[in-house]
Parts: structure tokens; sequence; C-alpha cells
């Protein structure tokens, strides 16, 4: 088989048949769905100080279940998971002109949160291990205004949260999670987007389970729990009434999740671990036949962690190899790899940072008082995530398929090929 020709070149194609779609959607989510349409009442959610000011039955339902899954004191649904990140930096009491030390590697609401409040992202690059933050690098970008970290818990794996609950002690800052990627996995035994002082996951279409759009908060602490549902759900028309007297953000929004959505997520719930459970085990398969492939390096799964596969990264050593990433990425396309991306996130290099343009066309914040420092976005800030992207980095999507052994050995036998065959796709 590896002697054969490269589907590149003319030769016969390695994967024919098109995989399952990933579909975690069940009869049981159908059920429960249907059981809250039929009784009509969609949403109970009111926007003042009234019992339904929390929600109806399934919302407080779902978040009581989310409370016990994920081992923590309160949860708070939210109608997506970049509402539940803007509800958490306005939650934890950042002030406009604050730095916020993100990640480049993740998906753009990770940062643009904390625009949302006027305060400034400041990216710190990843450890090149799990692409999450490096401490050492946030460590060395905190400044006198930095009010907090937002991590990521990037592809599926922990963030090094250890290392940046000591850094922000230290500091006297707070910590978000952006665990979207995350859900249902473990670091020395506690699961991601617990350990911080805020947390939560995405439930849109294609993270591990889904409620259409949706998402989780998770936190142990009561202010910033009562702060997360004002910000929900207008807090400004419910603080008098509530007694509340913190008015620092207390700018609310809509970011209520209804009783169908709600329904459906308690019963997607029962299911993660078993979902998360397939993708991990057909990613161990995945990584047993790319084992002694040259220069290329299979995920890193750190000491007491566990990895949920939402992507499946790899990292190809390009010079060793002598041949270009894009190439390696052609060849594996027309052998039917379906699901593959050279590069992933450098948020510092949007438009929107390299030309510090975000609200209005005056360059707010960065223009404003409020910013104090001119920070930087220029390119070579990040040169891990940059090198990453540029050159090596190599991502699967595991979320894309329902992958069955049978299939992943197909995709085995696609890179083997390919690998095979280096010395021939460098034209
Ligand atoms: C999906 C995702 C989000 C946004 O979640 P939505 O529910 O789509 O708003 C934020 N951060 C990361 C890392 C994600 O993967």
């Amino acid at each position: 088989m590896t002697t054969e020709k490269l589907a590149l070149q003319g030769g016969p194609k390695t994967i024919t048949k098109s995989f399952k779609r990933y579909n975690s959607i069940g009869k049981e989510e159908v059920e429960a769905a249907k059981v809250v349409i039929e009784s009509g009442v969609l949403s109970q959610f009111l926007g003042c100080w009234n019992p339904d000011f929390y929600g109806g039955t399934k919302v407080q339902e779902f978040e009581r279940a989310c409370e016990k899954y994920f081992g923590v004191k309160h949860a708070v649904t939210v109608n997506s998971w970049t509402s539940g990140l803007i509800a958490a930096v306005g939650a934890i009491g950042i002030e406009p002109g604050d730095e916020v030390i993100v990640s480049p590697w993740t998906m753009c609401a990770s940062a643009t949160s904390i625009l949302h409040w006027n305060a400034i992202p400041v990216f710190a690059d990843i450890e090149p291990e799990t692409f999450n933050l490096d401490p050492k690098s946030v460590e060395a970008n905190i400044t006198p205004f930095t009010k907090a970290i937002m991590a990521v818990d990037i592809f599926g794996h922990s963030c090094d949260i250890d290392a940046l609950m000591e850094i922000a002690k230290r500091h006297n800052l707070k910590v978000i999670t952006d665990s979207a990627q995350a859900p249902g996995v473990f670091n020395k035994g506690r699961m991601t987007g617990t350990q911080a002082h805020v947390g939560g996951y995405s439930l849109n279409y294609h993270k591990h389970i889904h409620t259409g759009e949706g998402g989780i908060l998770v936190t142990d602490d009561d202010d910033i729990f009562e702060r997360l549902q004002l910000i929900r759900n207008h807090a400004e028309a419910v603080v008098a009434d509530k007694g509340v007297t913190n008015l620092v953000n207390m700018v609310g929004y809509n970011f209520r999740l209804g009783e169908i959505e709600c329904a459906i997520g308690i019963e997607q719930l029962k299911k993660l671990k078993g979902f998360v459970e397939g993708r991990q085990r057909a990613a161990e398969r995945l990584t047993e036949g790319l084992q002694g492939l040259v220069g290329l390096r299979t995920p890193i799964i750190k000491p007491d962690c566990t990895h949920a596969y939402y992507v499946y990264p790899m990292i190809l050593a390009t010079d060793q190899l002598g041949v270009s990433r894009e190439r390696i990425l052609a060849a594996l396309e027309a052998e039917g790899v379906t699901g593959l991306a050279a590069g992933y996130a450098n948020l510092h290099l949007l438009p929107m940072y390299q030309q510090k343009l975000a609200y209005g066309s005056k360059g707010f914040p960065w223009t404003a008082d409020i910013c104090k420092r001119d920070v930087s976005y220029a390119k070579g800030i990040c040169h891990v995530a940059e090198e990453l992207h540029e050159k090596s980095y190599l991502g699967y999507a595991m979320c894309l398929n329902e992958l069955e052994y049978g299939d992943v050995d197909l995709i085995v036998e696609a890179f083997r090929k390919v690998w095979s065959n280096l010395d021939k796709i460098n034209f």
C-alpha cells in the first residue's frame, strides 16, 4: 500500500467513504424539547426583581445539574459562551482601561469579551506542548494595570491552572477560564473550568455537547454568582429592588437561555462523559497509529491531565522533513483526509488589533486616557504562537465526525502513505 502512487499525483485515494457526522442529539433530547414546546412556556425569565428573574424550571434544573456535574457551588446558563465570557469579565469588576492578559491562540471571543468592557487585551505567548498560555510569558506581561488573566483550555487540554492561579494570587489578579473546548476533562483530579474565579463552557453546535447555541458559567464565589445573574438579565432594572449596592458593571444584557435549550442541555449533560470518552478512544488509536512518523509530533498530555480532543493538535518539524506543511496538507487532503487545518488563531494579528480600531473611528479604547500605556500588538510579541501558525502546526478537527476504529485506521493509512512518499511531493 505504501508504495502506491499518491492521490496528489494521480494514484488511488486512501479514503473513499464518508465518515458518519458527529451528532450528539438523540431521542431523549427530542422528547425533552417536545415536552417544553407543548407546555407553551418557552422562556420564563423576567427582567425585573421577581421570582422569574432566575428563569423557568428547566433553566434552574439545568443549572443545578451543572453544579453537580462540574462540582461547583454555582452555575449560570447563558445564551452563548461569548455572552458568558462578557458576563464573566463584567462580574469580576474589570474597569475601563484595565489590562487583561489573554492567549492569542483561541477563538476571538476570549479577547473581545475584554474589549466589550473597554478594557485592554494584552496577548501573552503560549507553550508549544499544550498551546495554552505560558505562565512565564504571562508573568512577563504583567504591568501595574493588569487586573485579570483570561486563560483558555484550548483544544480540550487544561491550561497550567495551578501556575496561573499562583501568579494571580501574588499579583492580586482574577482568573477566568474559557473551557469552551474542554468540558468534562481533568487536571489533577479537578475539572477544567472550575478552578479559576469563574469559568465555563460553550454549548454551540460544534462543541462536545450542544443546545444549538448556549453556554454555562461556573463559579464558587457567591458575589460573582450574583453579578453574573444580574449582567445576564438587565442588571440596571433589578439592582434597586434586589438591594444591590455595588453598581460596578451593573449594565445588564439579555443573555438568557430558553427553556427548550435547557431541557436539551439536561439530556446532553448526561451524555457528556460518554462523548468525551469516545473521542479519547479515537484519538488514542490515532496517536498509536501515527507513532514513528518522522518529524510528526502527536498531542502531548501533561501528567495528571486528560484531553477532550475538540481538536487533535500536531506539530510538523518541517526543517527535518524537508517538505512544507502546505504540501503535506495537500497530499493528505488528496488522500481523502478532511478536517485538517494548517495553522490556528493569532488574535493579535487581526485587523482590529493591528489598526487599534474597535469602538468608533478614533481608536477607542486605546486612544482614550483610560488606556494608560501603548500596548503592543506587533508581530513578534508572541513568537511561539506565530511560528506554530505560520509554519508547523497542523490540527485535525476530531469534532466533525463520529470516528470508528476503522475510520481512524484509514486516516493513519493516509498519513503513512504520504510519509513514505515525502520525497515526491516537494515540488
Ligand atoms: C466556541 C468557543 C467560544 C465561543 O462560544 P460560543 O458559544 O460560540 O459563543 C469561545 N472560546 C472558545 C475557545 C471557543 O472554542
